[in-house]
């Protein structure tokens, strides 16, 4: 069986614990108007043309996104890094796009990973079916789970979905007793009020014996030059980035209500 990824990352140490070699699959079921990663919407593998200056002269050249690979050799490359999971106590994550837009494949690589021991994470905006989840629930140790906005129509807004899946199925996996991160992308006036941080915290009280920890990711404006090599119009291009500093209240607001809080993943 093939799955098609865009990026395999080694020695990621803020997506989960330990040192952990991250696999980015392709396609994303939302479009969040902040995407930091807008190559990975699509499903399909693309092409694009890049600059690049070769002696002296800017030129263009070809370029692929994405690309197939069998259930076999992506264990072979994860595989390698064994020792440095067993050093640090990390392991494998799989993120995106989401990873559950390809679960046939997902349910194939954690279910090889777990059988050879491989401490097995989740990086999941959380809008996939009930079914899906389940497919895959007995292959994982720890799920990175986004939550964006608790306003369903903030939400649709901003994402293209409701949140309304994304609430039950963290729900299902504190049914399941799966252990949970919940990671907040901070957006600046989007779902950085009062209110929404209080509906937040509220809603996570309801699951807090599976959530370790929340982690808040501040908005970057990083990815410019990704939506023009792609041809995206970015919605966000005057919004400027946050530094860690200006989360603080935020953080000391979600540790008031009793979570161990991180800034950063
Ligand atoms: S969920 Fe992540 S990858 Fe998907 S559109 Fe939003 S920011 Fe991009």
């Amino acid at each position: 069986m093939e799955g098609i990824v865009f990026d395999i990352k080694r020695y990621a140490v803020h997506d989960g614990p330990g040192i952990r070699t991250t696999v980015f699959f392709k396609g994303c079921p939302l479009h969040c108007l902040w995407c930091h990663n807008p190559e990975s919407i699509s499903r399909e593998i693309q092409k694009y043309t890049k600059k690049v200056i070769f002696d002296g002269l800017e030129i263009e050249i070809e370029d692929t996104v994405g690309y197939r690979i069998s259930v076999e050799d992506l264990f072979k490359e994860i595989n390698k890094d064994i020792a440095f999971f067993d050093e640090s106590g990390g392991g494998v994550t799989f993120s995106g796009g989401e990873p559950f837009m390809q679960t046939k494949f997902l349910k194939e690589i954690t279910r090889t990973c777990k059988d050879n021991g491989i401490h097995v994470t989740i990086d999941t905006t959380g809008q996939t079916s009930k079914k899906d989840l389940k497919e895959v629930l007995p292959y994982v140790d720890l799920f990175l789970y986004d939550l964006k906005h608790m306003s369903d129509q903030k939400h649709y807004e901003y994402t293209g979905a409701s949140n309304k899946k994304i609430l039950e199925n963290l729900r299902y996996l504190k049914e399941n007793k799966k252990d949970i991160i919940i990671r907040v992308p901070v957006i600046p006036g989007y779902n950085d009020d009062n209110e929404n941080i209080k509906a937040t915290g509220n809603f996570i009280s309801e699951i807090n014996d599976v959530v370790k920890e929340i982690h808040l990711l501040p908005y970057h404006n990083i990815a410019e030059g990704k939506y023009q090599r792609f041809h995206i119009q970015s919605e966000m291009k005057k919004m400027k980035s946050l530094s860690e500093e200006a989360l603080y209240p935020l953080k000391e607001q979600f540790e008031q209500m009793g979570y161990i809080v991180k800034i950063g993943g």
